[in-house]
């Protein structure tokens, strides 16, 4: 396996884990689509049992991405949620878990439908002031759950800041990366545990693809989460990993215009008279910038709108007059979307909690694609307008 370890983003994202196919010299990894592998006697076998637990071609991907954040290992799950699942399965009853009150809405879903359910008890706080996580800090805290950005409110949470929190209180860092994507933002170098990715987003890229994955450094915590992929059986398919592979060999060219969109974008709404409030961590008076500056390669392609017009109706009618950006979950894709997240994304937040954390009905989730960003703010202007 030739070693990637040295070089830039661009060059990890094209090559590393994705050497030619040894027995025919294949450039492109092949699809291993295969349930199980030839015994050559009982036990007597090339590395592979059974596909739930390994895949060559999601050994790949894992390769790959795990370079992307500078990790150790990677392990990929069948969706994001998945990965975040076998997170919390590392807990018992009567952990506890310090999280943010801006999350993601089906992780939220997840931690008081389900995980409460096993008697894992979750704080959920403003963790923009990472002293804020000391209050909530006792013997059963083991887990703290960052998003950063937030979504959708873009606030930014200083990693390092939590990290020290953490190791000076024996608990776990996880960051759900997906909003940065690893080419903006490396959680592990800031001193978090575990770092998640809803793949679906930025690292596939192409809106085909659903797949979560967990980076780690340590040995011992890698065993334990494939451990829970093997024995829960959250794993991929093959053919996804191999799409991914193929979307991330653009990551650093679309990142790059997804920021550069975003910044235009950003800035056209920011004056605009039918706009009260917009959120994107790029502006220098946005609360969290320098934090942003300090953590991020740059910022960008996650905005959200908050209209002066409060009515829900007229929130609709906007939503629904694009031409070039779609109504649609999701994001991180090459095409623009539009979301209305307090129906969509957010949903399975109680109104009241959702509305204290910002995420009020006149809140409109642009994820600015890689189109040209002239046709994106024409589109902007005749919506708007
Ligand atoms: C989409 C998303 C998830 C969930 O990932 P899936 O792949 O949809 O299961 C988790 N966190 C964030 C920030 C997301 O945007």
């Amino acid at each position: 396996m030739a070693d990637f370890s040295k070089h830039k983003f661009g060059t990890k994202a094209i090559h590393a884990g994705a050497d030619a196919d040894p027995s025919t010299g294949a450039i492109m990894t092949p699809i291993f689509q295969t349930s199980t592998y030839v015994q050559e006697l009982p036990g007597k076998n090339k590395g592979y049992g059974y596909a739930r637990g390994k895949n060559p071609t999601r050994e790949a991907l894992q390769k790959n991405i795990a370079a992307l954040e500078n990790g150790k290992h990677c392990i990929c799950f069948s969706s994001g949620m998945g990965a975040t699942d076998a997170v919390m399965k590392l807990l018992r009853p009567g952990d506890e878990v310090i999280t943010g009150d801006d999350l993601y809405g089906g992780s939220y879903r997840m931690f008081t439908k389900i995980f409460a359910n096993y008697g894992i008890k979750f704080h959920f706080i403003n963790l923009s002031d990472a002293n804020n996580i000391k209050k909530y800090v006792n013997a059963n805290t083991k887990l703290i759950w960052a998003e950063t950005p937030t979504n959708p409110t873009m606030q930014i949470i200083d990693i390092e800041a939590c990290s020290a929190i953490a190791k000076e209180n024996k608990i776990l860092l996880a960051v759900d990366n997906t909003f940065a994507s690893p080419y903006l933002q490396n959680p592990l170098a800031l001193g978090a545990d575990i770092v998640m990715h809803s793949v679906t987003k930025y690292l596939g890229g192409h809106s085909d693809v659903v797949m979560g994955a967990l980076i780690v450094n340590d040995d011992k915590l890698q065993e334990q989460l494939y451990f829970i992929l093997n024995s829960c059986g959250a794993n991929p398919g093959p053919m996804d990993c191999f799409l991914v592979m193929r979307g991330i060999k653009t990551l650093h060219l679309r990142m790059e215009r997804h920021c550069f969109n975003g910044k235009k974008i950003a800035e056209y709404l920011k004056t605009h008279p039918k706009i009260e409030k917009i959120y994107w961590p790029g502006f220098t008076d946005h609360p969290n910038h320098a934090i942003a500056k300090k953590q991020m390669r740059d910022f960008g392609g996650m905005i959200s709108i908050v209209l002066k017009d409060k009515s829900i109706d007229n929130t609709f009618k906007l939503a629904g007059s694009f031409k070039v950006f779609s109504l649609a979950e999701s994001l991180g894709g090459v095409e623009s979307l539009i979301n209305h997240p307090a129906t969509m994304t957010h949903a399975s937040i109680p109104k009241e909690e959702r509305e204290k954390a910002g995420v009020v009905d006149n809140l409109l989730r642009l994820s600015v694609g890689v189109e040209d960003v002239e046709d994106l703010i024409e589109d902007l202007k005749q919506a708007l307008g």
